[in-house]
């Protein structure tokens, strides 16, 4: 009888190391603790023009937000705003929507989750170029795009903000790609600038204009890149940290306590 005893221990150590290893399972799946994005939930919505490569642009940063342990939902379509459950507890929505159109219900459910708190991040037309119609909208982001003149064309990005989270240690880079020139709230708080030339528009020779800047709308914080025509702008390292460290601005894990200070140039 006794010749049975290891075989059964043997089958309760390995019953054990099951056991084991399905309570492990979920805990090492779960973001890290100390990752900046953990518990924090985020919307990703793509749509619009497809010139503007927008689902490429949502796939190159999705995977960049789960590495900061956010938890990244894909959306193809702004009718997850009108979805409450969707947009309960969201930390950051980031939208890559160009030209489309956004119906009431929709308009309300987004507005309502930045106002309450949410964040905002987006870049070139997918956030600043997407409801022409909707004014409130265009007052939440705090700009709209109207001109690339000259349409693909080199020109200098300069960094204005260099203690800011979003810019901090950046220097002043090179694009070729659109030159957006834009309608812009004087509350704002700008953080990089282009300078045009006038060389496709001679009336706006010298015209600096705001390349990325951050926000309040209610109680959520919005930050907008006018850089990232097509995916591989963001091949420039300086354009792709400056929507990344925005991404993490706009979800409060950078920045904490403090609001953006208006650049308003009227003042
Ligand atoms: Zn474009």
């Amino acid at each position: 009888m006794s010749t049975h005893r290891p075989v059964r221990r043997m089958i309760v150590v390995a019953a054990a190391s099951v056991l084991a290893a399905a309570v492990s399972v979920p805990l090492l799946a779960a973001p890290q603790p100390q990752a900046p994005g953990a518990g924090k939930r985020v919307l990703m919505v793509w749509g619009g023009w497809p010139g503007h490569q927008p689902k490429e642009t949502v796939e190159l940063f999705a995977p960049w937000l789960k590495e900061q342990g956010f938890e990244v939902e894909i959306a193809d379509s702004v009718a997850v705003y009108k979805d409450p459950v969707k947009m309960k507890g969201l930390a950051l929505i980031v939208q890559a929507v160009t030209m489309g159109q956004l119906a009431p219900d929709e308009a309300r459910g987004l507005l309502e989750a930045v106002r309450g708190g949410t964040g905002l991040a987006g870049w070139h037309g997918g956030l600043a170029d997407s409801f022409r119609s909707n004014t409130e909208y265009e007052f939440m982001v705090g700009g709209a795009w109207v001109a690339h003149p000259g349409n693909i064309l080199e020109y200098e990005v300069k960094v204005t903000d260099r203690s800011d989270p979003i810019t901090k240690g950046l220097q002043d880079f090179r694009m070729k790609s659109e030159q957006y020139y834009m309608l812009v709230d004087p509350n704002d708080q700008v953080l990089a600038t282009t300078t045009f030339s006038g060389v496709a528009a001679p009336w706006i020779k010298g015209a600096v204009m705001p390349v990325a800047w951050k926000k309040l709308y209610g109680q959520g914080r919005v930050f907008n890149t006018t850089l990232g025509h097509v995916v591989s702008d963001f091949d420039v390292p300086e354009a792709r940290q400056i929507v990344q460290r925005g991404m993490l601005w706009a979800a409060r894990v950078s920045g904490a306590g403090e609001d953006p200070v208006p650049t308003n140039p009227y003042r």
